[in-house]
């Protein structure tokens, strides 16, 4: 070939290779050119439909992403997620998620020639997840972004990023709090509120706490989510993109601090670990300042989106940005960040080796945020793309450790005996677990089994101060007896042998204090045992009489088995079956300040749950009065008072938003409870009954250090007086959950009646009890009789997240006594 001629030849492939990659580029379209700003511009925002929109055009216009519905919000809006790979991959996406189910359960594969040939074939599976908590907006407008870039990008790097990795990127597993955000920041842009968070909760129900419910799946977006990861796709990798406050770090991204959940495999820490510290180096490198790792956030508590994925073998990872006010830009001083402290991190100025380069303070803007994001997913995929065989292959081997480490040193199952008369919470126990993938067996043939029940109990007796305890076996059934047919097991020896470990074994948070011996704060709650806050009798099988070919044991496929069982309607649609347990026609209200709360939250969600009816009472009709005329029993779910009196200060919020229920609504609620009304106060709230109804009764533990006494989150023992109707046909010492909750002494007997206090001994049932003495004996559940009326103080959480189903009852029965109820004193 001549030199011109090859010239040409030459130039006409750059040209058609250039054509191709450009028709296909060009047929794409960009975020800016559907929205018309950039995501992450100052003072945008897309909401809900237009980022939806955005992905349909995506998944119309380029053969490297497809986009699926995953469901419905609570608020009914499409729950999306979107496959981002390399086009073969994603014509044969159906292929891969069969390699990952059988990876995901080692016990499928029998050849070690199976095994490599999954292996040699799989490909990575990284989920990221963007803004969970809605007013940490900025990575659901960075999703579209991030989309685009992949789809359009013609590098090898990122070629082989495509080829290698499937990307599952959901923009938002809560579409509802996006355009709750969406829709305030447009109300109040060019206002002096422009950048404040919105007053409402960003999720119906759960608000903030959207992202504490990965174990209990009471939301339909966790549900959705769950099915999606942990029944389909099994992603290796889990990015939950998040963002902190706005003083501190520009950054945090693990390793994590302590301390670790001892069910989580140390492999897994490695691996969190080492994507941790390539994503701080690429955003080093790429000239990024503040980033801090081994701080502040830990992986001991289990619920988060980015915990679960531990329990299933995979890697979770959490980055925390600092945030912007929502998208309008913010100014950090030197004095906020050297004020700004954390565990693992002295102040925001000073430079360690987790902290290596601080950020100068200066003006902080929603595009740093989602340059830093974009980076941070980019250099996962990156990790994932370039170590896709050690990736599968870890995932495997701990999926396999699981399994045949079962039995060793601990139980071989734990079991759910049948004839509990707590049907729903069987029930709804047995559904969660099916539900996130754990494998759940009906005895249809009775068993002899050795089964004992962990309880805590202090190292020795002057432990109690520094709140030491172990966990000692408490033998119920040497001799074997009958587990009657109709029992519910769960087998440890199953790939996710260290979740039904971190669920039914008591937690025993380490003693952990600062330098000046005050309690040093948990990340989240200490414990969390799932069946002592159902009030589910689930001990552990220690040892199972095996007589022949005897056992008889089915698979339980869906909760609706479970329900016909146990005789209780089947789920129909999206209502829920449950029947309503209050056992009188009762008006209901739950006051609804205007203050955001998400303890209001979950008690419209148990009420919506068990079909109770309720209105929601806002301060305007607690101010007009005439409460009676309305409602029999009023419901003040943890609140500080001077949060209910008071409300939003005035200037803080647009006029409507301001204001508490005032001094008028307190003298409204003593004329409604003195004309007969109940009034019902969950822990905090208790404070504003008896302070302004000058009730005889003190909380104890006001004002008492937490070098003294603390409990970040716990389950506590009640000893409960079931002849008191508020707790009839409760036994007699019950779980009840203590989030630093409340504790009480009558000053007077007058009209005080106990129906519950903190166990006289053994107080912690699981988590961490700093203190006990300060617990021991105090009132927990008390009434107070004012005029024909009454006040039921609850000192802890009834209905904690949702979760603590084994104090429901005590609701209910209160309910169900307070219509024509007049004080018996
Ligand atoms: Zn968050």
């Amino acid at each position: 070939m001549s030199r011109r001629l090859s010239a040409i030849f030459f130039l006409t492939i750059f040209l058609s290779f250039a054509a191709t990659s450009f028709a296909q580029t060009a047929s794409v379209p960009s975020p800016k050119s559907v929205l018309g700003f950039t995501p992450g511009d100052d003072r945008t925002i897309a909401g809900w439909s237009q980022i939806t929109d955005y992905f349909e055009r995506l998944d119309r216009a380029s053969d490297r992403v497809l986009v699926q519905t995953l469901g419905q919000s609570t608020l009914k809006r499409p729950m999306i997620v979107a496959f981002i790979s390399a086009r073969e991959n994603i014509l044969a996406l159906a292929k891969y998620k069969e390699i990952q189910q059988q990876l995901a359960d080692p016990r499928k594969i029998t050849q070690n020639l199976q095994r490599d040939r999954l292996l040699a074939n799989g490909k990575v599976v990284v989920a990221i997840s963007c803004s969970i908590h809605s007013t940490e907006i900025v990575a659901s407008q960075m999703s579209m972004q991030l989309a685009y870039e992949l789809a359009t990008a013609q590098d090898a790097e990122t070629r082989e990023i495509l080829q290698n990795t499937i990307l599952l990127l959901i923009p938002s597993p809560n579409p509802d709090g996006v355009d709750i955000v969406a829709n305030w920041y447009r109300k109040t842009l060019n206002t002096p509120y422009e950048g404040r968070e919105p007053p409402e909760l960003y999720h119906h129900y759960a608000g903030h706490d959207d992202n504490r419910d990965w174990f209990m799946l009471n939301l339909k977006e966790t549900q959705l989510i769950t099915r999606l990861l942990w029944h389909d796709w099994f992603p290796q990798i889990v990015y939950d993109v998040h963002q902190q406050g706005s003083n501190g770090s520009r950054f945090f991204i693990p390793p994590f601090y302590d301390p670790p959940n001892p069910n989580i495999s140390p492999l897994l820490l490695r691996q969190v670990g080492l994507i941790g510290h390539k994503v701080a180096a690429d955003l080093q490198a790429a000239g990024f300042k503040g980033v801090l790792t081994n701080a502040l956030y830990d992986t001991w508590w289990h619920g988060g989106f980015r915990t679960a994925p531990y329990f299933h073998n995979s890697i979770g990872i959490l980055s925390e940005a600092a945030s912007a006010r929502l998208m309008s830009p913010a100014t950090v001083t030197t004095e906020q960040l050297a004020r700004s402290s954390t565990r693992g991190m002295r102040n925001a100025t000073e430079s360690t080796t987790n902290f290596p380069d601080p950020w100068p303070a200066g003006e902080w803007r929603p595009r740093d945020i989602m340059s830093m994001e974009l980076i941070s997913s980019r250099s996962i995929l990156e990790m994932a793309s370039k170590f896709r065989g050690e990736y599968l292959r870890n995932f495997y081997e701990l999926g396999r450790a699981n399994v045949e480490a079962a039995g060793k040193g601990e139980p071989q199952a734990y079991l759910i005996p049948a004839g509990q008369a707590r049907d729903e919470a069987v029930a709804k126990l047995i559904g969660t677990l099916i539900d996130q993938g754990v494998e759940v067996y009906r005895l249809d043939r009775e068993l002899h089994a050795v089964l004992t029940t962990p309880v805590l109990r202090r190292t020795n007796p002057s432990a109690e101060k520094l709140g030491n305890y172990r966990r000692l076996p408490l033998l119920t059934s040497p001799a074997m007896p009958e587990v009657p047919l109709g029992s519910y097991i769960i087998f440890l020896a199953q790939p996710q042998r260290s979740n039904i470990l971190a669920l039914f074994e008591p937690q025993i948070y380490p003693n952990r204090l600062t330098a000046l011996g005050e309690a040093e704060r948990p990340y989240d709650v200490a414990g969390w045992t799932l069946p002592l806050q159902m009030g589910v009798e689930a001990p552990a099988v220690i040892a199972i009489k095996e007589q022949g070919n005897e056992r008889k044991l089915t698979l339980l496929k869906d909760v609706n088995e479970v329900r016909a069982d146990l005789a209780l309607a089947l789920q129909k649609g999206d209502e829920s079956p449950i029947k309503n347990p209050v056992k009188q026609p009762v008006r209901v209200g739950i006051y609804k300040g205007a203050t955001s709360n998400m303890d209001e939250g979950w008690t419209r969600y148990i009420f919506d749950t068990f079909n109770v009816p309720y209105t929601s009472v806002h301060d305007v009709e607690v101010r007009q009065g005439a409460l009676n005329s309305k409602f029999d029993a009023l419901i003040f779910t943890s609140q500080p008072a001077t949060q209910i009196v008071n409300g939003n200060a005035p200037g803080t919020l647009p006029q409507e938003y301001t204001g508490g229920i005032t001094e008028t609504g307190v003298k409204n609620l003593k004329e409604f409870v003195t004309n007969g009304g109940m009034l019902i106060c969950f822990d905090n709230a208790c404070d504003m009954a008896i302070k302004e109804f000058n009730l005889p009764l003190k909380n104890t533990l006001d004002g008492v250090r937490s070098s003294e006494f603390y409990c970040p989150g716990s389950i506590v023992a009640l000893d409960v007086d079931n002849k008191h109707p508020i707790a009839s046909m409760l036994p007699a010492t019950l779980p009840a959950y203590f989030i630093n909750s409340s504790a009480f002494a009558a000053t007077s007997d007058a009209n005080v009646r106990v129906i519950a206090r903190y166990a006289k001994d053994n107080v912690l049932l699981s988590g961490w009890l700093l203190g006990e003495d300060k617990l021991r004996g105090q009132i927990a559940l008390a009434e107070v009789g004012v005029g024909k009326g009454r006040v039921v103080l609850f000192g802890f959480r009834p209905q904690h997240r949702g979760q603590a189903w084994a104090t429901l009852p005590l609701i209910w029965n209160a309910l169900s006594t307070a219509v024509n109820n007049t004080s018996e004193d």
